[in-house]
């Protein structure tokens, strides 16, 4: 889904839950605190659909039409703001927020909801002590304003505050009865890795355990006890990682580099040769697990043999970029490239911007490398390989 898609769902679905906020207020009182009459402006729908198609400057222009006829309609209000914020003009949201606020007509509800969103405008343009302030407020109004509560949360997590955010993120969790193991492990594993950086092994590895223990798929909570481990027992540290790897077998190839090591530790580096033709003959397409073992076979001076598992590599995986690298890098170990060439090698290694691409699955963000929390918008464990699919037309 694309970020605009994306986006229109989710105005729509705050659209959907501010009708619902408003219906449900409205309900018992007097007939004048019902405010259904912007809906039959043909811009509220024109607007609609705009957002609907991803034109988020064509559905404000709309709204903003629906704005002039109903000047009082909160739901209006507060759509448009959302859709300011996301087109980046968050001083146009926070305008519109403020006035909200300042009003002495709007249900519970739709004050928190106000004052949350006024939190996450402060949040979006950095300003961090007015956003912890407005979601403060949002959440005396209406003390389970999930809201509000995600957008402290995500305020902690900003600020690098992983015990707070783990916190706050367990109460979400039992209020909307979710299952968020996932994120849950990944914040306990910050916060193990910044025990660690204060020289607090033991209350390190136990935060590493207990990401596990809430979710075994947290792979860097792996890597990080792996790499606790790998010096002293290194048999238990290959242990840990093949046990990161049978979780979570995409993203086998980022234990790689740390496998290797503890296999050697072990005085068996034939396992890792091992372990990657495991894989390659799991699924052919496996470029990572290919490239491993190539460079393991070139570092023990079987470049002919290296050559050979590459070649179908490329034919398997041609956009990949870090198979050609090794193609090229392999030739020179055969000595098979002249000064030219070599010269042309040096070159591309140097300058390649994106070697290893990543995306993130829910705002496309584009990395070039993996990272566990997307730094756009923020969520954990989103990043993947991506994939360049062939052009429309080929076979
Ligand atoms: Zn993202």
């Amino acid at each position: 889904m694309s970020d605009t898609a994306l986006l229109a769902v989710l105005v729509a679905a705050v659209g959907g839950l501010l009708a619902g906020l408003a219906w449900a207020a409205g309900r018992g009182r007097d007939e004048r605190r019902r405010r259904p009459g912007f809906r039959s402006s043909p811009h509220y729908s024109e607007g609609l659909h705009a957002l609907a198609t991803g034109q988020l400057e064509l559905a404000i222009h709309e709204l903003e039409k629906v704005r002039r006829e109903h000047p009082d309609s909160v739901e209006v209000l507060q759509v448009l703001s959302h859709l300011y914020r996301e087109v980046g003009k968050t001083e146009r949201a926070i305008e519109i927020h403020k006035a909200l606020v300042a009003r002495r007509d709007l249900t519970r509800a739709e004050r928190a909801y106000a004052l949350a969103s006024l939190g996450t405008d402060f949040r979006k343009a950095g300003f961090l002590d007015r956003a912890s302030e407005a979601y403060h407020e949002a959440l005396l109004v209406e003390p389970k304003n999930l809201h509000a509560l995600a957008g402290q949360q995500k305020l902690h997590e900003d600020q690098r505050q992983w015990r707070e955010a783990f916190e706050i993120q367990t109460r979400i969790a039992r209020m909307r009865k979710s299952d968020d193991a996932l994120v849950l492990g990944f914040l306990q594993t910050e916060m193990g890795k910044e025990a660690l950086a204060a020289g607090h092994r033991d209350a390190a590895e136990e935060a590493f355990r207990t990401a596990l223990s809430l979710d075994r798929r947290v792979f860097p909570a792996h890597l990080s006890l792996a790499d606790l481990w790998l010096e002293r027992d290194p048999r238990r540290a290959a242990q840990v990682l093949e046990d990161a790897i049978a979780a979570v077998p995409e993203r086998a190839y980022l234990a790689f580099g740390a496998l290797q090591r503890a296999y050697a530790a072990c005085g068996e580096p034939e396992r890792f040769m091992a372990l990657c033709e495991r894989l390659v003959g799991q699924d052919s397409r496996d470029w990572r697990a290919r490239l491993g073992l190539a460079r393991q076979l070139r570092s023990e001076g079987r470049a002919g043999e290296a050559l050979g598992l590459l070649l179908r590599a490329v034919e398997a995986n041609p956009h990949v970029l870090l198979v050609h690298l090794e193609v090229w890098r392999t030739l020179r170990a055969l000595a098979q490239l002249g000064p030219e060439e070599q010269k042309y090698v040096a070159t591309v290694e140097e300058s390649a911007l994106y070697v290893d691409p990543h995306i993130c699955t829910a705002c496309r963000y584009r990395a070039d490398d993996m990272l566990w929390r997307c730094p756009h918008c923020h969520e954990w464990n989103t990043l993947v390989e991506e994939r360049v699919g062939p052009a429309a037309g080929t076979s």
